[in-house]
């Protein structure tokens, strides 16, 4: 018998069936419009983007001034960068961000329930630095921002920051080897070296729901939480809507956070589901003082690269986080097939099903009716979607004054003055929030409205019309002195903010040599650029791609299309810093240092 005969021998369940089952689940909710199903946060929908946080009436006088570096974004990407360039020896570092504080992401998402989805000890960045330990196993959202805004203090990056101001244009002035940074503010700043982290979650989005703009009673999105409207703050007691009928839209990673706090607060609470999430254990608890006070210096490196070797497919001899990331990454072998060459042979479909048999009896445990458990199963592949985690959300559902709305992968039909229509029933409320998630598939040049003239005039746009030409996803030729973060050419994880960092050591590394080296500009060439994408293109994602195809639609297979084209090294994160890291010390500084 053949090894694949014995293992389907031994099957408590048919995978036939169960490949059937996703794909008719996923083939009714592919959409023509795919991506462009959203509306954009925008003109008539653009207070829906409006910060709640900030003083509408500051004002301040413009800027002429010059700094080291200039760094665009305040959340955790460009905080990062900036402590790795103070690290690097630069005195005058300026952010600039949109937003009225450091934060990013933890800035603008207050919602009630907010937490990390990732363990805080390893998600949370610049730990040791900073000389904290998180109080919870998941840090709740504002101590995750009170530690961005830690950072902040410790490498004293307040005193140049500037706040409520958009970048709008970058041009380089090749004679004087600096960029002229142009903002919302009339500011007209120099810079030897600009860092650009403008965070792929950083534009909300709407679904395109007919009748969206006809709604009278209240709404806001889920990254804007309106407090003033539902009393309470981030840990709950959301009084104000006890006599309130409210419709959440959308069961994504924010929403099942959301809902356990609404379900107990609203008068009644309506979920709206197209797509069920996958929702496991979370077993959150307080950090252990003792445990906290016996960390040895280097605990934070090594604990975040075990996190990082675990779900991304690789061996440890512990493991150190010990949660369902780490263990379902362990039983699927590698959370998301992106692999150069590896194959998603049987067996790892096989104990994906099994996975997902575990997560769907888990709602039949906790849902008691049997009707609402059977629509809150998620029909898919893990890492589909993003996982999600709750010892409390499925629970919500057994609540007296919580409806779920099922949609059977349609979405809401319509919206009227008053209600949500689904099958033809009118559902009406007082209040709709949006957890409809955001533009994540979107370009630099959509999210922001900033033009970057390099030498000679061409712009960054004009020189990516093909599509995104970098070495190492950091710098493109022409270009000099400017340094991209984020995924794109270079290297994703589950956890996000471990990669921003190795991306920061990276610049800060560059950086650091460019100055002892008194080099004018960092700037790959047209050749090791183009050496670079190649690479990139030639990569082997038929076996990522063969899986995303078969997945439901979601930002992560471009809404059920997916391109086929991957724009991240093909290898992950670990193998693609390492790379990284032989390239610095085999010399690869001569290659863009002039
Ligand atoms: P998502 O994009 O994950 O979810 C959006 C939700 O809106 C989906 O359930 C989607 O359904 C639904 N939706 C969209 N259009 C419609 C429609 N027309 N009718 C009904 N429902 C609709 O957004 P989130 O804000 O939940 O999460 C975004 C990302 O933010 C996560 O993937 C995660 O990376 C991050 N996050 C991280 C957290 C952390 O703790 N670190 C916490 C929360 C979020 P469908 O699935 O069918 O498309």
């Amino acid at each position: 018998m053949s090894d694949e005969s014995a293992l389907l021998e031994q099957l408590e369940f048919d995978p036939d069936e169960l490949r059937a089952r996703y794909r008719a689940e996923r083939d009714r909710r592919i959409r023509p419009d795919g991506s462009k199903q959203y509306h954009r946060a925008t003109g008539e929908f653009g207070y829906y983007v409006e910060d709640p946080h900030a003083d509408p009436a500051f004002t301040r006088e413009p800027l002429h001034d010059t700094v080291e570096a200039l760094v665009i974004g305040g959340g955790f990407g460009g905080l990062l960068a900036a402590a790795r360039l103070r690290q690097a020896g630069l005195r005058d570092i300026r952010v600039v961000e949109k937003a009225s504080d450091f934060g990013g992401t933890w800035y603008w998402n207050r919602y009630p329930g907010i937490h990390c989805d990732i363990e805080s000890y390893v998600y949370l960045p610049l730990l040791e630095e900073v000389g904290f330990v998180p109080s919870w196993k998941y840090s709740p959202g504002e101590e995750i921002r009170q530690h961005a805004r830690a950072i902040g203090r410790t490498f004293d990056l307040y005193g140049q920051a500037c706040f409520q101001t958009e970048v709008t244009g970058l041009t380089w002035d090749d004679d004087a080897c600096e960029w002229e940074v142009a903002t919302d503010r009339g500011d007209l700043v120099r810079a030897r070296y600009v860092v650009i982290s403008s965070g792929p979650f950083s534009r909300p989005k709407l679904p395109g729901i007919p009748g969206i703009e006809d709604f009278r009673g209240h709404t806001f999105h889920t990254s804007r939480w309106d407090y003033d409207y539902t009393g309470g703050g981030p840990d709950g007691g959301l009084h104000r809507l006890a006599d309130k009928r409210v419709a959440l839209i959308g069961t994504g990673a924010t929403a099942i956070q959301v809902v356990p706090h609404l379900g107990r607060d609203a008068g009644h609470l309506s979920v709206f589901q197209r797509t069920p999430s996958l929702v496991d254990v979370r077993d959150n608890r307080p950090t252990d003082p003792e445990w906290a006070a016996s960390l040895p210096p280097g605990w934070h490196r090594r604990r975040r690269d075990n996190f990082l070797t675990l779900v991304t497919g690789g061996q440890a001899e512990e493991d150190l986080v010990a949660d369902r990331w780490t263990s379902s990454a362990r039983f699927l072998q590698d959370l998301i097939p992106n692999g150069a060459g590896r194959e998603q042979g049987l067996a790892a479909e096989i104990a994906d099903f099994r996975k997902m048999n575990e997560i769907r009896a888990r709602v039949d445990e906790i849902v008691a009716d049997p009707a609402t458990a059977e629509a809150l199963k998620p029909w898919y592949r893990y890492m589909c979607k993003r996982p999600t985690f709750s010892d409390t959300y499925l629970q919500t559902f057994n609540r007296p004054t919580v409806s779920l709305v099922d949609t059977g992968g349609r979405g809401v039909e319509r919206i009227t003055a008053n209600a949500l229509v689904v099958d033809g029933v009118e559902h009406e409320v007082d209040c709709i929030v949006f957890a409809t998630g955001f533009e994540v598939g979107s370009s630099l040049f959509d999210r922001t409205a900033m033009r970057i003239a390099g030498r000679g005039g061409t712009t960054l746009l004009e020189h990516w019309q093909r599509g995104p030409r970098t070495l190492h996803g950091f710098y493109s030729h022409g270009f000099p002195n400017l340094f991209h973060l984020g995924a794109m050419q270079n290297a994703s994880s589950v956890n996000f903010v471990h990669v921003l960092d190795e991306q920061a050591v990276h610049v800060g590394e560059v950086v650091a040599e460019a100055e002892k080296r008194q080099a004018a500009r960092v700037e790959p060439s047209a050749e090791a650029e183009q050496r670079w994408v190649a690479r990139i293109d030639a990569q082997d994602t038929s076996a990522q791609h063969a899986f995303h195809a078969e997945c439901t639609p979601s930002y992560y297979n471009n809404e059920g299309a997916p391109t086929g084209r991957s724009f991240q090294y093909a290898g992950g994160p670990v193998e693609f810093y390492d790379l990284v890291a032989r390239w610095r010390a085999e010399g690869g500084m001569d290659e863009v240092l002039a």
